[in-house]
């Protein structure tokens, strides 16, 4: 799996990425930075159309937000691969 990532020291909270997504996948954040940036926060990322088929289809599929972004500060990292969880039962 892919994840999306918002580089802070990047990012100048100009919201252009809350604008342009078709999941709105991002929100305008509430709450300042270090650097007084309210940088946007992330709704159920997951949903991302490059989170979820990228791997699959084996190339980029949307990136809008990257694209628009005007301080290259959205990208993707790769996520830890799933692992099942072992659940004890016990009798
Ligand atoms: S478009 Fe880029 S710089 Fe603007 S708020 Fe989104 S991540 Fe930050
Ligand atoms: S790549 Fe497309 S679907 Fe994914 S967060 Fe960016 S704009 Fe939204």
């Amino acid at each position: 799996m892919m994840k999306l990532f918002i580089d802070e020291t990047r990012c100048k909270g100009c919201n252009i990425c809350t604008m342009v997504c078709p999941y709105s996948i991002f929100t305008p954040g509430d709450t300042p930075n270090r650097r007084g940036i309210y940088v946007p926060v992330l709704d159920r990322p997951e949903r991302c159309t490059n989170c979820r088929l990228t791997y699959l289809y084996g190339r980029q599929l949307c990136g809008v937000c990257s694209m628009i972004c005007p301080d290259q500060a959205i990208s993707w990292i790769a996520d830890e691969p799933y692992s099942a969880r072992c659940v004890v039962i016990e009798y």
